[in-house]
């Protein structure tokens, strides 16, 4: 009877310690709803720059960001580090394009990331390549899931995946959901007017077909009602056959194209020997699968000087409202009236 209120007591003291250590726990391996990196941040891994570009837009300050593709470096049959591997292990998200990258897509599979977001999801594959037969006779067959994965590429797409990114975080990180929300709509409005700076600078071009070396525009072609006739495959570094040399020079000719694109990420050898040898020119159309300098240039602005060289190209009419760059807001003097 005496000795009870201080059982009591002892019992309670036991109990609260026991919750303590259960929520220190809980803590400590990140398994509560909230799961965050060590500096109190959502630790992002990002497949190549167009993944890495809407996690800093969409995450800003809440995220810590690793890209698995440095700037400059080519992502199509990227190989990672071990280290990478363990990062992508550990990472709290993961933003990716599933059958891009094979060893970033086979790591993903493994890790144990709460948070995989495949932009594929929000924006499903098409196969743009087999029907323009720009994949020569020795094309590899081990290239992963069918389908051209350059999505990125139609501004209309990459909006779509970047409302899923913004719905991906706000789920890892919800005490910070209404400022994913906010800057996704910030960018998806950006990326709006994007579209319709592409669709009114290329409405009414003289010829609607461009020659490329990389087959990276499927999208972009499909959205603003072009037809891209591709050198090479949707891999880069592929050869074409004399076959397809041969066609490309045919559809060069029927259409009145000037120009031959090549990308910035590879040697643009094979573009200037066809180019010369049809006397063509060549541009650059950038395929924005790495920024060689992330300080000066992004998405938007590689995107807007890309669609410069379309119309040039194509033959956009002269002065065509959409063509400045930059800001469409007026930050030109106009003369008043
Ligand atoms: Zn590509």
């Amino acid at each position: 009877m005496i000795g009870l209120p201080g059982r009591r007591t002892r019992t309670t003291v036991a109990l609260t310690t026991t919750a303590l250590v259960a929520s220190l726990a809980l803590t400590a391996c990140g398994g509560s709803s909230s799961a965050k990196g060590t500096d109190g941040k959502l630790n992002v891994v990002a497949s190549f720059y167009p993944m890495e570009f809407l996690a800093q837009q969409i995450g800003k300050d809440h995220v810590s960001i690793t890209d698995l593709t440095a700037p400059g470096v080519e992502p199509h049959d990227l190989e990672l580090t071990a280290k990478q591997v363990a990062g992508v292990q550990k990472a709290d998200a993961i933003v990716y394009l599933k059958g891009l990258q094979p060893t970033v897509d086979q790591a993903v599979d493994q890790s144990s990331a709460k948070t995989k977001i495949d932009a594929t999801a929000a924006s499903p594959l098409v196969d743009h390549h087999l029907d323009e037969g720009a994949e020569g006779g020795d094309a590899p067959k081990d290239k992963g899931p069918a389908g051209d994965p350059h999505i990125w590429l139609d501004p209309a797409r990459y909006a779509a995946i970047a409302k899923s990114v913004g719905d991906g975080f706000a789920k890892a990180d919800p005490s910070h959901a209404e400022d994913y929300k906010k800057n996704t709509d910030e960018l998806v409005t950006k990326l709006t007017a994007l579209d319709q700076e592409f669709q009114a600078g290329l409405k009414d071009t003289r010829t609607k077909t461009f020659v490329t070396s990389h087959a990276a525009f499927g999208y972009l072609a499909d959205h603003y009602g072009l037809t891209q006739v591709a050198i090479n495959g949707v891999d880069p570094e592929s050869e074409p056959t004399p076959a397809r040399l041969a066609e490309v020079q045919k559809a060069a000719k029927d259409n009145g194209v000037t120009t031959i694109f090549f990308e910035t990420l590879v040697s643009p050898k094979l573009a200037d020997t066809v180019a010369k040898d049809l006397g063509l020119k060549t541009a650059v159309l950038d395929p924005l699968e790495g920024v060689k300098d992330p300080s000066k240039d992004d998405y938007l602005s590689v995107m807007r000087q890309n669609l410069a060289n379309l119309q040039a190209a194509l033959g956009a009419p002269s002065g065509a409202p959409s063509s400045a760059p930059g800001s469409t807001s007026g930050t030109t003097p106009t003369p008043a009236s």
